[in-house]
């Protein structure tokens, strides 16, 4: 049999929708298939990447059934964007909130129950209202998206206990299509969702987790603020970011910092008022080129496609929270950059953390079984991506786009240097934290040195050979490996373990990664290894995409909304490479559909002209 790709009735007015509402030539991996499911009827499970297009899949669908599609978010906050969105490319959307006036929910009640509306975003603890249950008993329902589903796990760090009431969907609607979504990939969580909202029967579509367009890096931290903001500087200047910090005031810190240092930045973190966090928010979401520094309450669903790069200036808990906190950047499919600073004091802080906290032995168990993965991503000589898409349970190749592809990191036989700190760690009889080992080793004469006579030791400046800084990230690295310990209880004094007896004994050797002084970051805009979604721009276009910006701030700014909701960066960028004469030429960019171009064509063909 000749194999004839057959197309749907259902699948082509997918495509015509896809090209005509939303301006995009065609579906991305998996998206295709997940409508023509959900369009049909189906459940589905939906694992996907942040940025991989998880929207599109629940909003086709609601657009090709009759009825009304409700969207369950975890986030007022966003609902205004998302709807706002969807109002900019034509389609009926509003939500539910208490954000709103009693008048309002009313009208859009009504339009409800009439199925004169497309899309409804609801919050979970609005939904399960009787109040909204006998709303959508009355209302032509399209279908269930259930939005953030990982919140349903009570394992995962955004659990809400709300969501678990949403089996209730299931039971009250029985023939109302669901389709659950989140980017959490890991295995528990997934049998959780689909065991809480019995989807047992939902058909389950799994992406690949790899982000191709971000570039990780991570650095040996010396400075690290200052680090930062080289970074920033060199590589980021004008662009948007979000900026991790362990604590509420380091957040405030570093964003005073940078911004004494020219850089726009603004806190966020769960100690502010909520009205100042939701200023701040919204800022960032709408202006351009903001810098967030903020805890790990900052993040879930900030849907804001061309945020440049994440940085951490501490060390995430585990790899799944560094993967969804990086995996923020660059939601666009735009090169961007996962940035971190990393050094000693990290690996201490952390597992004190797990040691002191209040939580049962079992808990804490896993917590260190976490730190250790991260820490193993840190210390790692591998493709960093290899090393994460691994963990995940995904193969892959060295990836050309990390810091250890790009400059390899060198490996040496570090027994020797191991050997000289554990055995001053025993010679100062296990009392002593690292600072002091290290100057020992260095042969340096402090007060506390003479007072102890460590002066005397047999190992006092064996290791004067190498800068403190050297000596610290060996340090660092033999902390992560097990063969030293800190005892935090007593001045964070370092302990030999287990493990260290047989490197002491030369029985055992390690390999470990040499030191790379902190490189002062090249000045360059952009990546030019990889460039993702990215056309490069002579000089007259780069001219007319900076034109087109302005005018999509003034924009933005007439509709009082997001300048992204308005075009991406990379529909600007395709506007000035094609330079469009007439609305026919525009209509072939990437992200122009028919409602932008009877909103927007004309003015953007005569802004084109004056290039001409
Ligand atoms: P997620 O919710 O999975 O993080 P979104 O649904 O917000 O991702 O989509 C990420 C970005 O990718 C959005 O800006 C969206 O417009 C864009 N996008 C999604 N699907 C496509 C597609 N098929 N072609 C081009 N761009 C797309
Ligand atoms: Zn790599």
């Amino acid at each position: 049999m000749n194999a004839v790709i057959q197309t749907s009735p259902t699948q082509q007015q997918a495509l015509h929708l896809l090209q005509t509402v939303f301006g995009y030539p065609a579906f991305r991996s998996q998206q295709g298939q997940i409508v023509d499911h959900v369009a049909n009827g189906g459940d589905a499970l939906v694992l996907m990447p942040t940025g991989g297009g998880k929207s599109l899949c629940y909003q086709i669908p609601a657009l090709i059934r009759q009825g009304v599609g409700i969207v369950v978010s975890p986030l007022i906050a966003l609902m205004q964007d998302q709807v706002d969105a969807l109002a900019e490319v034509g389609v009926r959307a509003a939500f539910l909130n208490s954000t709103q006036s009693f008048d309002e929910a009313l009208q859009i009640e009504r339009l409800m129950r009439e199925g004169a509306i497309d899309l409804v975003y609801i919050a979970p603890e609005r939904l399960m209202t009787q109040r909204c249950l006998e709303l959508l008993s009355v209302t032509p329902l399209a279908l269930f998206a259930i939005d953030e589903a990982h919140c349903v796990s009570q394992w995962g760090h955004d659990f809400r206990p709300e969501y678990i009431k949403l089996s209730i969907l299931h039971e009250r609607f029985p023939d109302v299509p669901r389709i659950a979504l989140t980017a959490t990939a890991d295995q528990q969580t997934r049998d959780e969702i689909i065991h809480r909202l019995q989807l047992e029967n939902a058909m389950q579509f799994v992406s690949s987790f790899d982000r191709p367009n971000i570039r990780y890096q991570i650095v040996e931290k010396a400075n690290g603020r200052k680090q930062l903001l080289d970074f920033i500087t060199a590589q980021h200047s004008g662009d948007a970011g979000i900026v991790y910090c362990l604590s509420r005031k380091k957040v405030e810190e570093t964003a005073e910092f940078l911004n004494e240092n020219g850089i726009t930045a603004l806190p966020y973190h769960a100690g502010m008022e909520q009205s100042d966090r939701y200023r701040n928010q919204a800022r960032f979401l709408r202006e351009d080129g903001i810098v967030m520094t903020a805890t790990i309450a900052f993040g879930m669903g900030i849907d804001k496609p061309d945020v440049r790069f994440v940085a951490h200036l501490d060390l995430p808990k585990s790899i799944e929270g560094y993967y969804q906190e990086t995996g923020r950047a660059g939601r666009d499919g735009a090169s961007a950059n996962a940035w971190m600073a990393y050094g000693l004091q990290d690996v201490v802080q952390q597992r004190r953390m797990i040691d002191e906290s209040e939580a049962n032995e079992t808990f804490k168990r896993v917590q260190g079984v976490k730190l250790d993965a991260m820490l193993g991503l840190c210390e790692t000589l591998q493709c960093r991506r290899v090393h994460i898409l691994d963990y995940f349970g995904q193969p892959s190749q060295a990836c050309g786009n990390c810091d250890t592809c790009l400059s390899p990191p060198i490996s040496f036989d570090g027994t020797v240097a191991a050997q000289k700190i554990l055995s001053t760690v025993y010679r100062v009889d296990q009392r002593f934290a690292a600072g002091h080992v290290i100057d020992v080793i260095r042969g340096i004469d402090t007060d506390r040195v003479k007072q102890w006579r460590h002066d005397q030791l047999s190992t006092f400046g064996i290791g004067s050979d190498k800068s403190e800084a050297e000596w610290r990230a060996l340090l660092r690295q033999m902390i992560a490996l097990g063969l030293v310990a800190v005892d935090y209880e007593n001045f964070s004094s370092l302990k030999l373990t287990e493990d260290s007896r047989a490197v002491l004994r030369g029985e055992s050797r390690i390999q470990l990664r040499q030191y790379k002084k902190a490189e002062k970051a090249v000045k360059h805009k952009r990546q030019s290894a990889k460039d993702f979604a990215e056309t490069n721009l002579n000089d007259t276009e780069q001219a007319i995409f900076e034109r087109l910006r302005w005018w999509r701030v003034e924009t933005a700014k007439a509709h009082n909304t997001a300048a992204f909701i308005i075009f991406h960066d990379s529909t600007l960028r395709e506007i000035a490479k094609a330079k469009p004469r007439t609305l026919d030429d525009l209509r072939g960019v990437s992200g122009v559909g028919a409602k932008k171009l009877e909103s927007y064509g004309e003015e953007l063909v005569k802004l084109i002209a004056e290039f001409a």
